[in-house]
């Protein structure tokens, strides 16, 4: 193969979900030529956002809403820097207890988080922002690497499509699930047992919840003296709130589904939350304008079937030897999961990404 038929870079990112980008916005912003190999044929891996179909603005999260920026530094200084303001999650007045299909539901006040936010635009304000500091000839979707081959001093990766040239790089972040990336990559001996091992055992988080976003044209809860908070034990929603923009507009109710409403039709799964919606908050819920579902579990690029065959884990402090380099430093690790705060969440993925970007740099 002649170097006509590759593509060179000085470091490669598979995955172009937050800890991708933030680490190429680094590299790139240090005049690193890092590029990003993104599978899907869009960017932020969790973070999806369903937009208004003719003006195509953003109108809910399909992925992560909250922040926490009072006890996030990092996610506060990044949000900061990209300019991104953030504002409280509406809990004025009573929640709703679900007692079921037959019975009235129970007006009552439950305690907010303290310090939990919203980000304007959503997280997916991020993942545009930082996508747009990378600019276009770094990012490349509909790039699923499923082979790595050292050679050298070179590393090289593969994809599983023929369309797609061999890339050819000095060193490899990995920004993906690691259950993903350790079922769907031909490593090639590259990887000693241990890594291997967390790999396998490190689940990814929230990657078997389902969400549901509700748009109405008014928020027309609050003007019932309820916050749009939900919690039920027998759904279809399990959990609700609401998810307006900061001014109330676009009113929405965002909630996850239990599990037993998964393996219905996505029609019949609406049909039960709106029924839901009516008992809890009353006939206006029945007026909504949109209504869209995301089961993340159907996601291959993000749900393993370890992750599908074992119950849900909260994301815990993975092993310093999957923050360590591999190969002689060509390789490191920076999904959210391999976080040293808040591993799994956003601010995991931020602080991983800037951690490995910075490692990269010798800073
Ligand atoms: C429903 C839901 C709700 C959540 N709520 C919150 C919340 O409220 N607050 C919070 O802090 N966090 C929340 N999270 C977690 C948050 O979304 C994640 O921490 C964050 O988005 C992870 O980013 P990441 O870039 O590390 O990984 P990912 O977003 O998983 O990105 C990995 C990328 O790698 C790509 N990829 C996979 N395989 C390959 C391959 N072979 N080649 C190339 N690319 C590949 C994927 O397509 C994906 O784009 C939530 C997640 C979900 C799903």
């Amino acid at each position: 193969m002649t170097p006509e038929d590759q593509l060179h870079c000085e470091i490669a990112i598979i995955g172009g979900g937050l800890s991708g980008l933030i680490a190429c916005n680094v590299l790139v912003s240090a005049g690193i030529d890092a590029h990003i190999f993104e599978a899907a044929n869009r960017l932020g891996g969790r973070i999806k956002s369903t937009r208004d179909q003719h003006t195509g603005k953003y109108l809910a999260d399909l992925g992560p809403t909250w922040v926490w920026p009072e006890y996030q530094p990092i996610a506060a200084r990044w949000l900061k820097a990209l300019n991104i303001q953030t504002y409280h999650q509406y809990d004025q007045g009573d929640a709703i207890i679900d007692m079921g299909a037959n019975q009235s539901p129970m007006r009552q006040f439950l305690l907010g988080q303290h310090g939990i936010a919203r980000i304007i635009g959503g997280p997916q304000n991020l993942i545009d922002q930082l996508a747009k500091n990378i600019g276009p000839d770094n990012i490349h979707c509909d790039y699923q690497i499923n082979q790595i081959i050292r050679s050298n001093d070179r590393m090289f990766l593969h994809s599983a499509n023929n369309i797609s040239k061999p890339i050819d790089s000095n060193k490899i972040i990995v920004a993906a699930p690691l259950r993903i990336m350790e079922q769907t990559i031909n490593w090639n001996d590259l990887l000693d047992q241990a890594a291997t091992n967390i790999m396998q055992s490190a689940p990814t988080w929230m990657a078997t919840q389902a969400k549901a976003v509700i748009i109405y044209k008014t928020p027309f809860w609050r003007e019932l003296g309820l916050s749009g908070r939900i919690a039920s034990q027998f759904g279809p929603l399990f959990e609700a709130h609401d998810h307006c923009g900061p001014d109330g507009s676009p009113a929405a109710l965002f909630g996850f589904l239990g599990p037993s409403q998964q393996a219905n039709k996505p029609d019949e799964i609406k049909s039960n939350i709106i029924q839901q919606l009516v008992r809890c908050f009353g006939n206006k819920a029945a007026d909504f304008e949109k209504i869209e579902l995301m089961n993340w579990e159907s996601d291959n690029l993000i749900c393993s079937d370890q992750d599908r065959q074992t119950p849900p884990a909260h994301p815990e402090l993975l092993p310093d030897h999957i923050r360590s380099d591999y190969c002689d430093g060509r390789l490191l690790f920076a999904v959210a999961e391999t976080a040293t705060q808040s591993p799994g969440l956003i601010e995991g993925a931020i602080e991983a990404g800037e951690r490995m970007a910075k490692r990269v740099l010798g800073a």
